[in-house]
């Protein structure tokens, strides 16, 4: 899963990046109205978490001009403006959600999680596939209900499809829910943490549907290959 983070104070900024980041979502940031239109127009991201006070234009302006370009990306509106009539403005104008300053990260997270469900099929935190079950919450992975070690990387990749159950994710999909903006992917990072998945999960877990992408085979139930 990719954020796009809208915030132009800095320390701010990094210390929820870091945050979201060790609760396994990939995080781009920038600091500008300007900026973030220009990193939705180009890049894959996934939903958007919008400061209000930003340097060049109001953060409603963004909202307006994401909405206009017909862009259903979920969108959290973040502010220390703590006036109801932002609020009620900020959802009129198609915000999903909105989180007044100073907040909770835990709140954060689960505000996030419901907005990504809506993204999914995954209708809660725990997701069930075969003999597969993954709390998104705890970030909890278990096959026949014994828990197993995934890398970040492994656990985001997972977490993609299977937030996806039925669909088919492409390699590209894949990618840039896991990377950031200046991080170095190998041409076969997605193929190298499927790989590595695949020993720690069900034989045919992960369906390879070859030349588009990947999806889950929730009827797989057989033993860990
Ligand atoms: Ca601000």
């Amino acid at each position: 899963m990719k954020l796009l983070l809208v915030e132009d104070d800095i320390a701010l900024a990094d210390a929820l990046a870091m945050s979201l980041r060790s609760e396994s979502y990939a995080v781009d940031c920038v600091t500008t109205g300007a900026q973030a239109l220009s990193a939705l127009s180009c890049n894959d991201i996934d939903m958007l978490i919008l400061d209000l006070g930003l340097p060049d234009m109001d953060g409603l302006e963004v909202l307006v001009k994401v909405r206009h370009q017909k862009n259903a990306i979920p969108v959290l509106i973040l502010t220390a403006r703590d006036g109801m009539s932002d609020k009620i403005t900020g959802l009129d104008l198609g915000a999903d959600d909105y989180l007044p300053k100073p907040f909770d990260m835990p709140e954060l997270f689960a505000r996030l999680r419901v907005m990504e469900r809506r993204l999914g099929t995954a209708n809660s935190a725990l997701i069930t596939a075969g003999n597969v079950s993954m709390d998104t919450a705890a970030h909890d992975v278990r096959v026949d209900n014994i828990q197993i070690d995934l890398s970040r990387r492994e656990f985001m990749l997972l977490k993609a499809l299977m937030e996806n159950l039925g669909r088919i994710q492409s390699k590209h999909q894949l990618e840039s829910k896991l990377y950031e903006w200046g991080d170095e992917v190998a041409s076969n990072t997605v193929e190298v943490h499927v790989h590595n998945l695949r020993k720690k999960l069900p034989t045919d877990f992960i369906k390879t549907i070859r030349g588009v992408g990947y999806s889950i085979n929730s009827h797989s139930t057989a033993q860990t290959a």
